[in-house]
């Protein structure tokens, strides 16, 4: 057992239904209890899919226990071919139908339909989405790929493997990779899963080599399509400026390109942004970073060695690729932070006191709750991080992403200090609203907690000093502090708040 209130990952099936979903006619048929369609809810509110996942579960119940329940499973492979007619299904069990042990594999080649039908072992109590992502992607590419490699493939072609559906940015990411391959005139064979057909699949080994943009996802396809189909890949990331022009190396050396046309092109304007003056206050920024091995990787080092941070934490919760974070860890000389419990992540964020954060969702928690910056490079993301405008991390627009990502929780952070430095000014001080609200005094933020009933209970006396030594807290948590102060002083019976009583408290509060 282990007590877990946030988990990075979901169970291996939502990975599955990440690679069903990205697909198109394949169908998912998953063994699952009543409730689990809750999954259908990340694609059709986080990611904003417009239709339902191709997915049917078998939504048994807890009277159903006590029947057949592999007869339900069949039947619903059975409808689910009848009504959606798809190329290939998948078919497997979620974590409690797993205890069950029907045989989905088993069950559903007893009903011999037309079409290839994968079973999928996904241990649910052992490994995560990411896996379940990769293990299906394998499992369909090794089903449906035929083993002898295509007779004529043309250097200049290839597959760009790993984006799926519910990915950080891979809809954008696709984009700018597809337009750098395209300039370098290097044809796309097949992009899979995001977009592909079981039929598409079948075309994999006509391309010359793959790309892989998320090993997460896509290395165990591509190392089985290289064993098999003699297909080598490229698995450079590329996020950053360095990371982009790295990739664009990789592939032209595959594809016999000269690449140096599309390197001398426009490019980004992060180096340039980065090297401004403007960005002079950004070096040695003090920067933590967490979230899945291949965008922690690639932030850090984006971080480090194109805006001039300091990458003070490095971690992930991707157990599969520690290898990778540990080896990045050590050029910024430091040991990486592997784990999936947020709480070790919180403990090292505050243990490593970055002037900023990029993280995932839930790194955004954490830093919104320490008070330090924060901006979101990695899933698992809520849906503000799959825009309608378009935001890749990958390529040289990716880079321009990232600058202004990585810069404008920082500026934000100069903007309240300079609010904080101008508190006193006439015109701008914190009792005058903003000009565009008719400048009106407006209350002081957090009064209203502080005039609680329970708290107004016992009324506490603040000293002239004491208040004026409030106001140096900035506005937008002076309200906790004066709520804090006073609470300390009433649960010590204390008849005036003094600076003293106000220092006491913020030392008593921040242990
Ligand atoms: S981001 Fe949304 S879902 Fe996630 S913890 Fe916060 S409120 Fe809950």
């Amino acid at each position: 057992m282990q007590l877990t209130l946030w988990t990075y990952e979901g169970p291996p099936h939502i990975g599955a239904m990440r690679v069903a979903t990205a697909m198109r006619g394949l169908h998912y048929v998953l063994h699952a209890p009543q409730g689990d369609t809750y999954a259908d809810l990340l694609f059709t509110m986080i990611e904003r899919h417009g239709a339902r996942p191709p997915v049917t579960y078998t939504t048994f119940q807890a009277r159903d226990l006590g029947s057949d329940t592999a007869e339900i499973f069949k039947q619903a492979v059975a409808a689910a071919y009848g009504r959606f007619r798809p190329q290939a299904m998948i078919v497997g069990a979620s974590c409690t139908a797993e205890l069950l042990q029907d045989d989905p594999g088993g069950l559903s080649k007893a009903l011999g339909l037309p079409i290839p039908v994968i079973p999928l072992e996904l241990p649910a109590y052992q490994k995560k989405e990411n896996w379940g992502a990769s293990e299906t992607f394998y499992r369909l590419v090794r089903t449906l790929a035929p083993a002898a490699p295509a007779p004529e493939r043309v250097r200049a072609s290839c597959n760009i493997l790993g984006p799926t559906s519910l990915g950080f940015r891979h809809r954008d990411d696709l984009r700018e990779v597809r337009g750098l391959l395209g300039d370098l005139g290097i044809a796309v064979n097949v992009v899979a899963p995001l977009g592909a057909t079981p039929a598409d699949l079948g075309r994999l080994g006509q391309a010359a080599f793959n790309v892989v943009l998320y090993p997460e996802v896509a290395r165990s396809a591509a190392q089985w399509l290289e064993k098999t189909h003699g297909q080598p890949f490229v698995e450079t990331t590329p996020i950053g400026v360095k990371g982009t022009t790295a990739f664009i190396e990789a592939v032209a050396a595959l594809a016999g390109i000269d690449p140096a046309p599309v390197l001398d092109g426009e490019g980004s304007r992060l180096p340039w942004y980065s090297r401004s003056v403007d960005s002079t206050y950004l070096t040695g920024k003090r920067v933590f970073v967490f979230g899945d091995a291949t965008h922690a990787v690639a932030a850090a080092r984006v971080a480090a060695r194109e805006i001039g941070f300091s990458v003070v934490g490095l971690g992930t919760y991707s157990r599969e690729f520690v290898r990778e974070v540990r080896a990045e860890a050590a050029t910024h000389g430091i040991e990486a932070l592997i784990t999936d419990d947020y709480l070790a992540v919180e403990a090292a964020i505050a243990a490593a006191q970055p002037e900023l954060v990029l993280g995932t969702q839930m790194e955004r928690h954490i830093a919104k709750r320490l008070g330090v910056p924060c901006a979101v490079i990695s899933a698992p993301m809520h849906v503000q991080d799959v825009p309608a405008r378009h935001a890749p991390q990958m390529g040289f627009e990716g880079a321009n992403v990232l600058f202004d990502t990585f810069v404008h929780p920082l500026m934000m952070g100069l903007e309240e200090h300079l609010l904080a430095m101008f508190r006193d000014d006439p015109e701008f001080h914190d009792g005058v609203a903003p000009s565009h609200l008719g400048g009106r005094p407006r209350e002081e933020a957090g009064t209203v907690v502080a005039a609680a009933p329970a708290i107004a209970a016992t009324p506490v006396v603040w000293s002239i000093e004491a208040e004026r030594e409030l106001k140096k807290v900035p506005f937008f948590v002076r309200g906790k502090a004066r709520h804090n102060t006073e609470r300390f002083a009433r649960e010590r019976a204390l008849p005036l708040i003094t600076v003293e009583t106000l220092y006491d408290a913020k030392a008593h509060f921040s242990r």
